[in-house]
């Protein structure tokens, strides 16, 4: 699909989400639609709110989280899991391939790149499926919740 075609067709999935909850299809809102239809990765609300800055109206962070969930509930951007409690989303009608960690008992999250690994899951075929992206999750525990730092500074003052 060609950017211009994904482009429109998010924004009429988008007004015709509105409209029929006779909602406003307000420019703040259309703003917001085309930011988040260029970003190549996963996004935070606040990395909407630093690009949206400057331009001709003021965005509120509370304006940019309803139309995030807006968006979401129109399946123009999905949630993806939060790292450290940070919402994070991303658009929905990019391909993805994702490696990520995710720690089990902070819940931080870290994308990965592997190229070893990405290339194997690309290679794999599956019977009447053809794959378009991958999501892959990596549990485990992140080096401050096995408290390595700790361990490191303590070896140390020895
Ligand atoms: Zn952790």
């Amino acid at each position: 699909m060609n950017e211009e075609k994904r482009k429109s067709e998010a924004e009429s999935r988008l007004r015709q989400y509105l409209s029929e909850r006779h909602l406003r299809c307000t420019p703040e809102r259309l703003a917001i639609l085309g930011v988040v239809m260029d970003a190549r990765g996963p996004f935070t609300p606040a990395d909407l709110l630093t690009e949206l800055s400057g331009r001709d109206f003021r965005l509120s962070q509370a304006t940019v989280y309803n139309t995030l969930k807006l968006l979401e509930a129109a399946s123009v951007v999905r949630h993806r899991p939060s790292s450290g409690g940070v919402e994070t989303y991303e658009c929905a009608s990019r391909v993805y391939e994702h490696l990520t960690l995710v720690c089990s008992r902070c819940g931080r999250t870290r994308e990965l790149r592997d190229a070893e690994l990405t290339k194997l899951i690309k290679l794999r075929r599956y019977p009447s499926f053809v794959m378009s992206g991958f999501d892959l999750y990596i549990h485990g525990l992140c080096s401050r919740c096995r408290g390595v730092g700790r361990a490191r500074r303590t070896a140390k003052e020895k």
